[in-house]
């Protein structure tokens, strides 16, 4: 017998309805046996539609990223990319990815140069898109309430792996020390940690660092809209 379909409210544009799980941050990033425990807020069917493009793309900029951990878990994210890539109804997708390459110069340890390999262009505001949803997600699940339209989410997208105090403002470096010190963390196996914070006099007000496969990370807020 079919599942009676699940009424509520989408966490991501507040219309109520039907809803389905959607996973926070998509499932399509982890290995099947990562996912048992991940996240899930309830979603309409037509915002999960919009997710999965999306949700492709930001997989296949953390499968090409050069410092993605040599592990199954993250292999596992290079063999799906590469076998989404292969399937003809990728098509598109491919000859969209495939226009965004370009030959970047390798160099050795010793600075010298060998040979040229190829590059990915991002599209850092589809990337973006994405990681403001997370926190969107991130925000109904662990604060049991959605955010309400008197706030927006902001994403920045970091590499603090590499360098963080290099280019980070003062600003941005002191929220990271006070999640470190005062905010609540949970790891998920090798591939996602999440920490956040609520700020002071705002109820609706939070940070949030999230890193993905400990390569990638993102940054967010939840603020007061302006104006
Ligand atoms: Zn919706």
């Amino acid at each position: 017998m079919p599942r009676k379909p699940r009424t509520g409210i989408c966490v991501y544009c507040c219309s109520f309805g039907v809803v389905t799980s959607d996973h926070v941050p998509p499932k399509c990033l982890f290995p099947p046996n990562a996912r048992l425990n991940l996240i899930t807020v309830d979603a309409c069917s037509a915002c999960h539609d919009t997710f999965k493009l999306d949700d492709e793309y930001f997989r296949v900029t953390l499968a090409v990223r050069d410092d993605l951990p040599d592990v199954l878990d993250s292999r596992f994210l290079r063999e799906q990319t590469r076998k989404m890539l292969r399937d003809p109804k990728s098509m598109g997708f491919r000859a969209a990815i495939g226009k965004a390459t370009f030959l970047v110069p390798s160099v050795s340890k010793t600075g010298e140069r060998i040979g040229e390999r190829v590059g990915l262009k991002v599209d850092a505001y589809r990337v973006e898109r994405t990681a403001k949803r997370m926190i969107r997600g991130l925000y109904s699940k662990y604060f049991q309430t959605i955010l309400p339209v008197t706030h927006d989410v902001i994403a920045s997208l970091l590499d603090m792996q590499r360098d963080t105090s290099a280019f980070l403002s003062t600003e941005t470096q002191e929220l990271l020390v006070l999640l470190r010190e005062q905010g609540t963390h949970q790891s998920f196996g090798n591939v996602l940690e999440i920490t956040y914070a609520k700020a002071d006099g705002d109820e609706h007000a939070s940070f949030w660092w999230v890193k993905l496969h400990g390569t990638f990370n993102f940054f967010g807020f939840t603020l007061p809209r302006e104006g």
